[in-house]
């Protein structure tokens, strides 16, 4: 547990390169890959030409938009991984300043900011979840309301990391629920540090809908190339 929180004692370190002095470094600042223009009206990926969707209305049924800030590449891939895998909390400030800026020119907003959940053992196991982090920054800096209720996982799945598209649909799905009191039809920012297919934020926005609530936003820190 020791090593989970040493990053709240010692001096800034850069997540990309690890130089001592800012959490990320104007050199790895400068190294970040910004997604390029088109991009999906919808869930935000990269597209040859600007349609109104790149087809992915089929499988993202509940998620009206799915947006992520920087691509999942270079000094964000590392810091993401120092951020995750070897508890360097603070990260989560620069990180969720990248997505703040997105939203904000895109002029996306909503009641609430809910976290992807991790599995109580995962959680236990890392001490902390890297998604409610990045949420409680979004809570903090675009005056969100915190939500009256939580977002649980109802069963444990395999990562995704790996499998395709189908597959990661077929291994999330249902696999969310809402506990708390009805949405009643307010908007929610479902929050995660890196998305791929949407697949577990179309996963969330289906069991807050289910919950009643009103357009489902997702946000992710950085995007994988698919
Ligand atoms: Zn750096
Ligand atoms: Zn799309």
């Amino acid at each position: 547990m020791l090593a989970g929180f040493i990053d709240l004692v010692l001096p800034p370190r850069c997540g990309g390169c690890r130089r001592v002095g800012a959490w990320l470094c104007d050199g790895c600042r400068g190294r970040i890959r910004r997604l390029h223009e088109p991009l999906c009206r919808r869930c935000g990926a990269e597209v040859e030409s600007a349609r109104r969707d790149c087809g992915c209305r089929q499988r993202l049924r509940s998620l009206a938009r799915l947006r992520s800030a920087v691509a999942y590449e270079g000094p964000i891939e590392l810091a993401i991984q120092r951020f995750k895998y070897q508890g360097w909390r603070r990260l989560a400030t620069p990180l969720a300043l990248l997505l703040v800026e997105r939203l904000v020119v895109e002029g996306l907003a909503a009641s609430w900011a809910v976290a992807v959940p991790l599995h109580p053992e995962r959680q236990w196991a890392r001490g902390f979840n890297q998604s409610e982090l990045l949420a409680a920054e979004l809570r903090a800096r675009m005056s969100l309301e915190t939500p009256p209720g939580q977002l649980v996982r109802a069963r444990a799945t395999p990562p995704q990391v790996g499998h395709d598209r189908l597959w990661r649909q077929n291994n999330v799905r249902g696999a969310f629920v809402w506990q708390g009191p009805d949405l009643a039809g307010r908007s929610v920012l479902i929050v995660d540090d890196v998305a791929t297919t949407g697949a577990t934020l179309e996963a969330c926005a289906a069991a807050l809908k289910a919950a009643g609530s009103g357009p489902v936003i997702g946000a992710a820190v950085a995007r994988v190339s698919v």
